[in-house]
């Protein structure tokens, strides 16, 4: 299907049009999906307690296969490759098989509709395999993020109350093995979870223990001929999966999507963002515990009948790594995380030209801003590819702006994530909740009438996600984020709420600092901070610059001539970042004032505390 292009202002009276008549609006964006009831209504009730599609029922295993099969049984799913380049092809039609076997072991171990299947798994065929057999049962899977800590996993375990893991024996990452199953072994010993069942997929040699009641391997399971297993009715509203925010703010919180609207919303984003072509091949970086894998991989991709790529380990193990996975699948569209974008910048220009690019046409980019500095180098090593952005959170996954190239000629803004997205509906606020003029900076909320919003899990009175996000400003979601439009609807976000800095009767967002420094051009990466009312920024150098005090003060007066008073800067090595790679700009505020950090449940490395206070000494 192609789409008419439309202007800006066109995409403006669309948002407009969607907001003022969501059911019309919606309904036609329900037909991305095969119903096999029709919804008997768009929307019912009042959010956050809203229903989207109530009486339609539907099955997102058989949207993502069985409805293109007849088709589609040679076309390629997925390729999937690994960091030391071992690699597979998985057709519709292997992935047909493959999920029918996996949800066959999966009803044997006693899963049935509205269970909650646990997955601690690499990005691998054999995820996708049992995250869709989730769905075929009409259970909701609830994955995590490998390399998360004992006491958070058993955490998520009895939150989520899953009864059944399904867990891969091992992974490699950088160069490293990582031994998954010896892992959830440890966490199960030492704590109370609800699992019952671990469901072990080896990876090669089976070197791992199995444990008589408990486990049970895969491979003995599995049917050898072919099995066919029907998909489980769910309706709309049915949770589907079942996501923890990524931990930037404080403790995680976890929500859950459903079966009908979110994969609806899904949908009609990539169609408004890459409006992929029938034979485009389109790979997402991003571990398996973000929602950006899922997303694409689950809800997307086999859903569009489209073909994705699946890789395995990280992209900055070796410097060529990006673009020869490009030239090698040609690919077209890439979504990235923003922290991924920055590790090719980091790696220098071999990471983007070493290989063949010229089939790539769109990078999208999600997680924080994209700083001008990262953009301006994209765009100069890479100049026949447009760099996208998408602004959205683990509790809307429908763009809050975004630059939907898909239905239009839209200019880019650098720092900017983009415009109004249709379906959506942003507003700039000030502290009393009144909408604030283009260009002046304030709180971002969202009047959402759209079926991305998710629920809390564990939540049936609604009174934990009132209290979370309705409560601040009472008849909008607030995201908690920090920014401004500018005269033509852009939004840009200048950093979370929470870290707005107060210098000088100013209130600074995070951003508008760091993209000054990030343009320096002997820094590679920083954070900034408010202590008092100054600013402290920790920055790391570039790779072979000395972080001395001449690099201090040019820093400083480079900051200076850009209109902010940096008051102190801290060199260190990497910053702390969650495991979906974002700063977390908390931990170093509790740092320097030796205040407790509060949950660091999702920091990629613990070691990293220990070097920060290391770099802090001496710090006057
Ligand atoms: P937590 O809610 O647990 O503190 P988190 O907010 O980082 O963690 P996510 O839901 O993964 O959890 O991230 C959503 C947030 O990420 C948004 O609120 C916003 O601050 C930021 N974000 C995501 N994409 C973009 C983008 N393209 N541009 C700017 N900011 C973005
Ligand atoms: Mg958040």
């Amino acid at each position: 299907m192609s789409w008419k292009i439309y202007s800006l202002d066109e995409i403006r009276s669309m948002a407009k049009f969607a907001i003022e008549n969501p059911e019309a609006f919606w309904l036609d964006k329900a037909k991305f999906i095969t119903w096999f009831k029709q919804p008997e209504k768009v929307i019912e009730g009042e959010p956050p307690q809203e229903r989207w599609f109530s009486g339609g029922t539907t099955n997102i295993s058989y949207n993502a296969i069985d409805r293109h099969l007849a088709q589609k049984k040679d076309k390629i799913a997925f390729y999937w490759i690994n960091e030391r380049l071992d690699f597979r092809s998985i057709s519709y039609q292997d992935l047909y098989q493959e999920v029918n076997k996996a949800a066959y072991v999966l009803s044997e171990l006693g899963v049935k509709k509205g269970d909650v299947v646990s997955l601690l798994m690499p990005s691998t065929p054999e995820a996708v395999y049992f995250s869709l057999a989730v769905h075929r049962l009409g259970a909701v899977l609830a994955i995590h993020y490998i390399g998360l800590s004992e006491e958070t996993l058993a955490y998520r375990f009895n939150d989520c109350g899953s009864k059944v893991l399904v867990v891969a024996s091992k992974t490699f990452r950088n160069g490293n093995e990582i031994r998954v199953k010896d892992f959830i072994d440890k966490v199960l010993e030492s704590r109370n979870t609800p699992i019952q069942k671990i469901l072990v997929v080896p990876r090669g040699y089976s070197d791992f223990n199995v444990n008589g009641q408990r486990d049970v391997v895969y491979d003995d399971l599995k049917p050898r001929g072919k099995i066919y297993v029907k998909p489980v009715e769910v309706e709309a509203n049915d949770p589907a999966t079942i996501y923890y925010t990524s931990g930037t703010t404080g403790r995680p919180k976890g929500l859950y999507h459903t079966n009908g609207g979110y994969v609806v919303a899904l949908n009609w984003a990539f169609k408004a963002i890459f409006d992929p072509k029938e034979n485009d091949v389109w790979w997402t970086i991003s571990e398996l515990g973000w929602p950006v894998w899922p997303m694409a991989n689950l809800y997307t991709i086999p859903v569009m009948g489209i073909t994705g790529v699946l890789f395995e380990g990280y992209i900055g193990y070796k410097r060529d790594l990006f673009s020869r996975i490009i030239e090698r699948y040609s690919v077209n569209l890439v979504w990235s995380s923003t922290t991924t974008l920055y590790t090719l910048k980091s790696l220098g220009e071999e990471s983007v030209k070493a290989g063949d690019t010229s089939t790539l046409r769109v990078i999208l980019n999600t997680g924080e801003p994209l700083n001008v500095g990262a953009w301006l180098w994209l765009n100069q090593n890479l100049p026949h590819v447009k760099i996208a952005d998408a602004y959205w959170m683990t509790e809307h996954l429908l763009p809050i702006a975004a630059t939907p190239y898909g239905i239009g000629e839209i200019p880019y803004k650098a720092g900017s994530a983009g415009i109004q997205f249709p379906g959506s509906y942003f507003l700039v606020v000030d502290d009393e909740g009144k909408q604030l003029p283009p260009k002046q900076k304030g709180y971002i909320v969202l009047k959402p009438l759209s079926p991305a919003l998710a629920k809390m899990w564990n939540d049936p009175n609604y009174e934990r996600i009132k209290k979370q996000y309705w409560s601040r400003f009472p008849g909008y979601f607030y995201t908690g984020d920090y920014g401004y439009v500018d005269e033509d609807g852009y939004l840009f976000v200048l950093g979370r709420a929470d870290d707005v800095i107060r210098a000088e009767g100013e209130r600074i967002g995070t951003l508008e600092v760091e993209s000054v420094i990030v343009t320096h051009p002997n820094v590679a990466e920083a954070a900034v901070v408010g202590q008092g009312g100054s600013i402290v920024a920790f920055i790391v150098p570039r790779q072979g610059i000395e972080a001395n005090d001449t690099l201090r003060n040019d820093i400083k007066s480079y900051c200076r001539n850009a209109g902010y008073i940096v008051d102190k800067i801290v060199f260190v090595k990497r910053l702390p970042k969650t495991k979906s790679g974002k700063i977390m700009r908390r931990l170093l505020k509790a740092i320097l004032a030796n205040e407790n950090p509060g949950d660091i449940s999702t920091l990629d490395d613990i070691k990293i505390l220990d070097e920060l206070k290391e770099s802090l000494k001496g710090l006057t």
